[in-house]
């Protein structure tokens, strides 16, 4: 196994900006391509750089319904212009505007000879076949220049791109139909614990059911990866290791949740180090302290906290990024960060990053501020749900007074 040298850390309080880069230390994009229809692309990324067969747009257009004029003409403004014909988008004006002389055009309309100018039809009054020209007009406005938004030639979209409705609609412009994506890879997730027990089934005295897998399923469908649904495992060493050989003979990651917790520990610990190897093991966070990541023969794997609120968060905060770069997406886009007012005393302890679930809205005066959803128990997936950010409070951070700035991590628009 070719790994790099490890960096020097704490494996037992590792930063989380240093797992980060441990992480995508480790990745590489899975190898394999195919060739989609563009809608089917879409959250696919694009495997090669698409160069344009044409300019975009194929030739001068007005960008405004109005009048097609010759600048020259306009030197001694106020003029009166003879209109002499009309250009439509799709219906070109075939003939040619000689000095004194003017055409009606429409939005997309190519410019007809002879124009080098188009005045806003809100700009001209018209009488019978002639317009009135005001001065104040400049050569060449209102027109789209061919080739201005992608000129033939150049790299439309480099390789490495998450395709969004934005990229579909670009490519469909140069005329693409199909177009080369990497292959999504594989996920295979499951959940550890002898209390768990499916949804849909009755619960015994100290039983629970798992939650996680369907967390863990909405995130990982939502990035555009496979999942693969490999179920529940009871805390069984040998169940375990079976489970964790057969997972990463079918799967490029291989995400487990539960199990890593302190006593339980060294026990998944010992099965990953037996069969791959074991990168780090406690982040200096929280929710979400136990975090396992390592490999498992070639595939990556992720022990994620079994609290159902350190799952999530440390999955957006390690997981997804490590499987946007598998993915192929290159640079891995960053999760905005932004600053707001917090409303609400915050209470925070120096030594770990804190992800607390918080609510941004618009206060009364229209500016966005932020608040706690409440309690933060990390086995409360309720505050999960009622946020729509989390507050990131830095290691050394303290406690936070009302009114402060915080950093605020937008959870809407994940990809
Ligand atoms: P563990 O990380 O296995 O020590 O679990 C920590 C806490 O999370 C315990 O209260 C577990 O019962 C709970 N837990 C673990 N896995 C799940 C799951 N898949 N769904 C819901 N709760 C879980
Ligand atoms: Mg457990």
């Amino acid at each position: 196994m070719n790994f790099p040298p490890p960096l020097p850390h704490d494996p037992n309080a590792l930063p989380v900006a240093q797992a980060r880069e441990l992480i995508q230390a480790y990745l590489a994009p899975v190898r394999g391509t195919e060739i989609l229809p563009l809608k089917q692309a879409l959250g696919r990324v694009l495997a090669e750089d698409v160069a344009s067969p044409l300019d975009v747009p194929g030739y001068d257009n007005s960008a405004m319904d109005g009048y097609g004029v010759r600048f020259a003409d306009l030197a001694e403004a106020p003029v009166r212009l003879r209109v002499v014909g009309t250009a439509r988008a799709g219906r070109p004006f075939a003939g040619t505007a000689g000095p004194g002389e003017c055409v009606r055009v429409m939005t997309g309309a190519v410019i007809p000879a002879g124009v080098d100018t188009v005045i806003m039809q809100e700009h001209v009054s018209r009488d019978g076949d002639h317009i009135s020209v005001e001065p104040g007009h400049r050569r060449g406005q209102n027109l789209r220049r061919a080739g201005e938004d992608i000129p033939r030639g150049s790299v439309a979209l480099a390789r490495g791109r998450l395709l969004r409705p934005a990229e579909l609609g670009l490519l469909a412009s140069l005329g693409t139909q199909e177009i080369p994506v990497r292959r999504r890879p594989r996920v295979a997730f499951f959940s550890t614990g002898d209390e768990l027990r499916p949804a849909g089934t009755p619960l015994g005295p100290g039983q629970i059911h798992d939650s996680n897998r369907y967390s863990l399923y909405g995130m990982l469908a939502r990035l555009g990866v496979e999942p693969l649904d490999l179920g529940l495992l009871p805390d069984d060493p040998h169940q375990l290791r079976q489970a964790f050989a057969e997972a990463a003979a079918m799967a490029d990651a291989v995400i487990a949740s539960g199990g890593v917790s302190v006593g339980e520990a060294d026990f998944v610990r010992d099965i990953l180090a037996g069969l791959g190897e074991v990168v780090f093991w406690k982040i200096a966070m929280k929710p979400g302290r136990p975090l396992a990541y390592g490999k498992l023969g070639a595939a990556h794997f992720f022990g994620l906290p079994g609290n159902p609120v350190s799952a999530m968060v440390t999955f957006y905060q390690f997981v997804r990024d490590a499987l946007l770069a598998l993915m192929g997406c290159d640079p891995v886009p960053a999760l905005p960060v932004l600053q707001a007012v917090c409303v609400e005393d915050l209470r925070k302890a120096p030594g770990r990053t804190e992800f607390q679930r918080g609510i941004l809205a618009p206060d009364p005066q229209g500016r966005w501020v932020v608040r706690p959803t409440g309690a933060q128990g990390s086995g409360m997936l309720s505050s999960m749900s009622q946020a729509n950010c989390f507050i990131i409070l830095p290691q050394e951070q303290g406690n936070v007074a009302a009114g402060a700035p915080v950093a605020v991590q937008l959870l809407e628009g994940l990809v």
